[in-house]
């Protein structure tokens, strides 16, 4: 029997265990692990300034860091922690099966971590749309009244939000809202949520898990032994595949969320409200209004499905009507998500910098009616024909930016050929303003320039939070030229 099953009592015997990684969640899951007794050796393959400075202080704390080998599994080692980034076939990790040692992940650890009677949790996940669908069902359990945190792949570490709640003074948590990456759920086999939420299912990090199949099969553990319900999203078969292929606890129910006219156990859309017909006493021949469509911000539809995920777990935990309604409202999107910028001339700028996937690119492009598109960057592997061709009927005009934009411009003249494009050959900080400047002379009134780029960032910016950034001074630098010239 495997320390997963029994489960090590929270400061009781960790032994010696390795950690991987010398990151946030490493950090963390060092320090709790140490306070708790265990014997902590954290190895990180660079030694690197950042690094010493880092390992310093967690030495002064009793723990050993070992820099410059990412790869040898200290002698001993009797569990090891993995951290985001490190592939599961990363030489650590076959050292430790090797060995027969288990790796698991900082949700894990968090897991083994909870007391009893501690919050359960409402688990998302998905290939987009995670953090927007945590914070809004973290927004609506507040609303109704509970004490809960959207934690998991987002905010503060989850062991260290578990572990306040052993504290002294601490306010126990009812519920927690909890993003689970793929590479979380991979690491983590013996979480068991209240219920659990699967948005979509689309190619990403495939590099990381192997096959689309293995993608998969890490998101579906996020269903293993569901408590009420697993959610899935009607219009994603591969979704609900993976509610029927987990084990689930008696009773637990398959709930579906549709963008369309819920049939029983969804919830759903009728003449712009958000239904309920999974909660309610007769599901059969009544319907519970739950909001309308206008509280939902942006009114997107990807993200309608996203509020409709986020009511399907609150209700069932049992929160009201009402509660979604309010959450919901008071709700508003992160930084870089379909964010409206500014109107220039009766164009509107967004936002949708985190679009960094084809997936995510296709919603963001389907919420515009006519469409000048910011796109490129480090395409990591994709293609592009398929987001092209679904787009077409939208696009004014394309500027493309960043390393693979190449791969873009192809599809582009493959699928829509009529579609004026203009080619940025420019990685310099001022690249962005120029790609601005040309989307404003290709739009007309009424259009949408979009920055949507189905791209990670890092040929040209920091992150996708930088790039955002220079593309919201870039539109203030328009209005600033537009103001001088005199309109
Ligand atoms: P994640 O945490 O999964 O990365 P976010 O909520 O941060 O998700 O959104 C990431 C990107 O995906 C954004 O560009 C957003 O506009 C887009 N997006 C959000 N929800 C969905 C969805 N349900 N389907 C497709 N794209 C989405």
């Amino acid at each position: 029997m495997t320390r997963q099953d029994t489960g090590a009592p929270p400061g009781g015997s960790w032994g010696r265990v390795t950690v991987a990684g010398l990151g946030v969640s490493g950090v963390s899951a060092a320090r709790a692990l140490a306070r708790l007794g265990a014997v902590v050796t954290v190895v990180d393959g660079g030694d690197g300034e950042r690094q010493r400075e880092t390992a310093k202080s967690l030495e002064g704390e009793g723990i050993t860091v070992r820099l410059g080998d990412g790869a040898t599994l200290p002698e001993a080692t009797e569990l090891v922690v993995t951290s985001p980034g490190w592939k599961p076939d990363s030489p650590l990790f076959l050292a430790a099966a090797e060995a027969g040692v288990d790796v698991v992940g900082d949700v894990e650890i968090a897991w083994r971590l909870r007391r009893p009677g501690a919050a359960p949790w409402l688990a998302v996940t998905g290939t987009n749309g995670k953090t927007t669908t945590v914070q809004m069902l973290a927004s609506i359990l507040t609303a109704a009244g509970l004490r809960t945190a959207a934690v998991g792949n987002i905010g503060t570490p989850i062991i260290d939000v578990v572990l306040a709640q052993g504290q002294e003074g601490a306010e126990p948590y009812d519920v927690l809202a909890v993003e689970l990456s793929s590479y979380q759920l991979h690491w983590a086999p013996s979480v068991r949520p209240h219920s659990a939420a699967v948005l979509n299912l689309a190619p990403d990090h495939l590099d990381w898990h192997g096959s689309m199949q293995a993608y998969a099969a890490d998101k579906g553990r996020i269903f293993e032994g569901n408590q009420v319900a697993c959610v899935y999203n009607a219009a994603d078969p591969a979704t609900e595949e993976l509610v029927r292929a987990a084990d689930v606890e008696e009773g637990c129910r398959a709930i579906g969320f549709t963008l369309g006219t819920p049939a029983p156990s969804q919830l759903g859309v009728v003449e712009g409200i958000l239904v309920d017909r999974a909660f309610v006493e007769n599901r059969h021949s009544s319907a519970q209004e739950l909001a309308e469509v206008s509280d939902v911000r942006p009114p997107a539809p990807h993200n309608i499905a996203n509020a409709l995920a986020a009511a399907a777990l609150a209700r069932a935990y049992g929160v009201e009507p009402g509660a979604v309604r309010d959450g919901l409202r008071a709700f508003s999107p992160d930084a870089h998500r379909i964010a409206h910028v500014a109107d220039v001339d009766g164009v509107a700028y967004v936002n949708d910098s985190k679009a960094t996937n084809t997936h995510a690119t296709e919603a963001s492009l389907a919420s515009f009616e006519h469409i000048v598109w910011i796109a490129g960057g480090l395409a990591k592997g994709a293609t592009f024909d398929e987001l092209v061709a679904g787009a077409r009927g939208r696009l004014r005009g394309a500027v493309l930016i960043g390393a693979d934009r190449a791969l873009i411009r192809e599809a582009l003249a493959r699928h829509a050929p009529e579609v004026p494009v203009v080619d940025l050959d420019r990685t310099d900080t001022g690249a962005m303003t120029a790609a601005v400047r040309e989307a404003s002379r290709l739009a007309r009134p009424g259009d949408t320039v979009l920055l949507a780029p189905a791209c990670a960032s890092m040929d040209m910016f920091v992150n996708y939070g930088m790039r955002g950034d220079a593309f919201a001074e870039a539109v203030r630098g328009l209005r600033t030229a537009g103001g001088e010239q005199g309109q």
